[in-house]
C-alpha cells in the first residue's frame, strides 16, 4: 500500500513557517507516498496556497461536528474544505485529555469531516497504565469501535496509533508491540468495513524520527506514520518521508 506521512505541527507555526511548507512541496515531485502537513488553523488557507499545484496535501488538527453556528472560538469541517483542507486529524490524544473529548465527540466529528468531504485521521492510543494492565488491544478497539463512522472508507478514513506514552517523549514500543496492535486494528476494521478495511491506512504515531522510521515502516500493517516534533523542520521531516519511499 502506498504510504502516508502526515505531520502534525500542533500549536507551532508562524508565517515565516510557509518556508518548511516550500521546503516540503519540492519533494512531492519524486516521493512515492502521499505527504499531509497540518500546520495550527492560523496557517492552513496560506500552507494550501503555497502548496497549490504540487502533491502536498494540506489538513487541521482538529473540527467542530457542526457545520456552522455559534460556536465561540471553533472552526467547522466545511470552513476547512471551503479553504482546500483535505485531511482532519481527530481525536489526538492531547485532545481527549486537555479538551475532554470523548469516542461519542470524535464519532461526530468524524461524521462531519465526511460530510464535508474531508478525509478523517482518527488516533487512538492506550496510556502507560493501560498498556502495564495488558488493556492496550482492548482500549484502542474500544476506542475503534466508538469513533469510526458507519459507511467509513479507505477513501475518507485514516487510523492513527499513537501509543498515549510515546508521544513527545522519545519511547517508542518495541517493533513486535507496534505490529500486534496495527495487526488487531486492521482485523477490526475488516470486521467493521469489510473488505475495504483491508485498504484503510494505519499510521504508527510517537517520537517517530528519522533513526526509526525505516524500521517502522517496514513493519507488515504500518502504511505510514503521524509525526509530530520532527515534522517542524522540513529537513528532518524529508528523512522520515524518505524512509517510506
Ligand atoms: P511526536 O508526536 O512525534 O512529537 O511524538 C506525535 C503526535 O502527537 O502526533
Amino acid at each position: 500500500m502506498r504510504k502516508l506521512i502526515a505531520g502534525n505541527w500542533k500549536m507551532n507555526g508562524l508565517v515565516s513557517s510557509q518556508a518548511e511548507i516550500e521546503a516540503l512541496k519540492g519533494l512531492t515531485g519524486s516521493a512515492t507516498c502521499d505527504i499531509v502537513v497540518c500546520p495550527p488553523f492560523t496557517l492552513i488557507d496560506r500552507a494550501v496556497e503555497r502548496a497549490r499545484d504540487s502533491n502536498l496535501a494540506i489538513g487541521a488538527q482538529d473540527c467542530h461536528a457542526r457545520q456552522s453556528g455559534a460556536h465561540t472560538g471553533d472552526v467547522s469541517a466545511e470552513m476547512l474544505a471551503n479553504i482546500g483542507a483535505r485531511y482532519v486529524i481527530l481525536g489526538h490524544s492531547e485532545r481527549r485529555v486537555s479538551h475532554g473529548e470523548d469516542d461519542g465527540i470524535i464519532l461526530a466529528k468524524a461524521v462531519a469531516a465526511h460530510r464535508a468531504g474531508l478525509v478523517a485521521i482518527v488516533c487512538v492510543g492506550e496510556t502507560r497504565h493501560e498498556r502495564d494492565e495488558g488493556r492496550a488491544i482492548e482500549v484502542v478497539g474500544g476506542q475503534l469501535r466508538e469513533s469510526v463512522p458507519e459507511g467509513a472508507t479507505s477513501a475518507n478514513l485514516v487510523i492513527a496509533y499513537e501509543p498515549v506514552w510515546a508521544i513527545g517523549t522519545g519511547l517508542v514500543p518495541t517493533n513486535e508491540q507496534i505490529e500486534e496492535v496495527h495487526a488487531a486494528i486492521r482485523q477490526m476494521l475488516k470486521e467493521r468495513l469489510g473488505n475495504d478495511g483491508q485498504s484503510v491506512k494505519i499510521l504508527y504515531g510517537g517520537s517517530v524520527k528519522v533513526s526509526n522510521a525505516e524500521a517502522i515502516f517496514g513493519l507488515r500493517n504500518v502504511d505510514g506514520a503521524l509525526v509530530g516534533g520532527a515534522s517542524l523542520k522540513a529537513s528532518e521531516f524529508a528523512g522520515i518521508i524518505s524512509a517510506a519511499i
